[in-house]
């Protein structure tokens, strides 16, 4: 059913959502003892098939130092108790009992006569109760499900994708690039037809999902914790598999598929189990040597399409209530659904995230991929539909303008840097100016790029309030994304800022010096 269909290089210009908390600042800390060897993977042919092998060569005396981020094992605590209060909060505070005026009284905005017309503790009347066996069982079916489609469906296997660079994986550290199976955008289509078909026939009750919104938080919070928990105590494996590798100086092979030395992530190796366990302290897991990539798996297709299937179940219930859908419904749910199936579409861009290739599968990226991003990020639709939202056609006029002004911005400056980087010589960007650099990648420094460092950022932010605005302006809390994804935003330009001066030393103060707006050109 896999059919190879190679790859050049993986564009990068997703649209992926990534972890809930902004990326890390520089890393800083405790310093690792550097290995003896590194393993660089190369091209060789064998019975007519490329494949990669690993060289060994001597280590780099550029060994990396890693330690502590987001407030070391102290933050990455508070950091796991947080995320999940959030979104119960975002249920508890904002739905049809409480009328959102809690996060408005939070802010000191609430008007005097609402006060004490709500509680934390008041759970949602229509959305008890907050835990079910029966939604555990959806949400594990769900995950099952897309395992099954993604193991089943035919795929591209992408091999020459992304160089990982691993941290210490028994002593030795790693660069070597990994095969894929990328096939979430047929996940998708076949998940669509499925639940479109199950639909008419009255088999699948999209709308139901809003009942039981609470109760599939709780389980996908469970399954956050239990799959975390997982990685991390199989990560252990790992040196393991080194030892016996180090004696037999061979690579896990089997069935043809090399997946490549099982490797530690650099900033989730610490040995302090609460740090490690929320960073996540193996790169890539990859179980019993197939092309099932848990991470890139999770990245985009069970957290992504369940966004879409939350949104249109909040559609199905508000058609099911008013006998029609209102334009703020409509509007929101086709911006979200044009935003996965670009992701999904240019599935390729996920493997040079910084998400694949350096961070750990841990909670930081469990969360995030399986619960944040769908339970906070179809807050807007939700809001619409306990909030019986509605807008003049010219403010519908205005937001699909901002819409479509954010996604032109977003599409065409990622793909210009895309196409630099892949081919500079196609006519589209071979008359922008570039400065030359020592590292030996040029970087533009007109067009798209000549106007802002992360002028794609601004696009992705413009598409946000687009996402927001249907919501109105009576309550706050549907704006939430608008600020998190700002702050998120904001700290990813400057932890990039901070390592393209690492890797392009002062190319990369003159290039600041010629393009001197970070996000929003001539404001920020
Ligand atoms: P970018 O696509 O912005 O890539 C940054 C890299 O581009 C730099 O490290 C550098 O790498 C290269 N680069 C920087 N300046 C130049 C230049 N002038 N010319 C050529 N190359 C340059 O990184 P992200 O992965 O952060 O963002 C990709 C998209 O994903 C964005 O549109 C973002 O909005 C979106 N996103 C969405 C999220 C969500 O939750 N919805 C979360 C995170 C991101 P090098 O020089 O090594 O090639």
């Amino acid at each position: 059913m896999v059919s190879t269909r190679r790859t050049t290089k993986a564009p990068s210009s997703s649209s992926r959502p990534s972890s809930p908390s902004p990326p890390p600042a520089s890393p800083r800390g405790r310093k690792r003892t550097p290995s003896a060897s590194t393993i660089l993977r190369s091209r060789t042919k064998k019975n007519g098939e490329e494949e990669d092998i690993p060289i060994s060569t001597k280590e780099t005396k550029n060994h990396q130092k890693h330690g502590y981020e987001f407030g070391g094992p102290i933050g990455a605590i508070c950091i796991t108790i947080l995320l999940p209060l959030t979104c119960y909060f975002l249920v508890f505070a904002c739905n049809e009992t409480t009328g959102c005026d809690l996060i408005e009284s939070i802010i000191g905005l609430a008007k005097e006569k609402k006060k004490n017309s709500f509680s934390l503790l008041m759970i949602p009347e229509k959305m008890t109760p907050v835990f079910s066996l029966e939604s555990c069982v959806l949400f594990l079916g769900w995950i099952g499900w897309c395992v099954m489609l993604h193991a089943l469906l035919p795929a591209s296997i992408v091999k020459e994708g992304v160089d990982i660079t691993s941290g210490e994986s028994g002593g030795e550290k790693a660069r070597f690039r990994l095969r894929y199976k990328l096939n979430g955008f047929r996940v998708f289509m076949t998940t669509a037809v499925a639940c479109a078909v199950g639909t008419y026939f009255g088999q699948i009750q999209l709308r139901s999902l809003h009942a039981k919104f609470l109760s599939l938080l709780t389980a996908g919070c469970a399954f956050a914790f239990a799959l975390t928990t997982f990685l991390y105590v199989a990560s252990f494996r790992v040196n393991k598999n080194d030892k016996s590798k180090k004696k037999k100086k061979k690579t896990r092979k089997n069935d043809g598929i090399d997946n490549g030395p099982v490797v530690l992530a650099n900033g989730g190796n610490t040995g302090n189990v609460a740090y490690d366990w929320f960073i996540g302290r193996e790169l890539n897991p990859r179980f019993s040597n197939s092309l099932f990539d848990a991470k890139v798996f999770c990245e985009l297709t069970p957290g992504l399409i369940g966004w879409l299937l939350l949104n249109f179940g909040f559609m199905h219930e508000q058609y099911a209530r008013l006998g029609f859908i209102t334009k703020p419904m409509v509007l929101v749910n086709a911006f979200q659904l044009m935003y996965v199936v670009d992701a999904l579409w240019n599935e390729p861009a996920i493997l040079t995230t910084m998400d694949v290739t350096t961070d750990g599968f841990g909670f930081m990226l469990v969360f995030g991929d399986l619960v944040w991003v769908p339970f906070t990020y179809s807050l807007q639709c939700r809001y619409i539909l306990e909030n019986n939202v509605d807008i003049s056609l010219a403010m519908t006029a205005f937001i699909v303008i901002v819409q479509a002004t954010g996604y032109y911005v977003f599409r065409q400056s990622n793909g210009q840097k895309n196409t630099f980087r892949t081919n500079p010589n196609d006519p589209s960007v071979r008359h922008l100016k570039s400065l030359k650099t020592k590292r030996g990648t040029n970087l533009l420094i007109s067009g798209w790029w000549g106007v802002a460092r992360h002028v794609n950022y601004f696009g992705d932010w413009l598409m946000a309030w687009a996402w927001c605005l249907p919501c109105g302006f009576d309550h706050i809390a549907p704006y939430f994304y608008v600020v998190y994804f700002g702050v998120l935003l904001v700290h990813r330009d400057l932890r990039d800022g901070e390592q393209c001066e690492l890797k392009y030393g002062n190319d990369w103060k003159r290039y600041c010096e010629i393009v001197r707006f970070r996000i929003i050109p001539y404001v920020y």
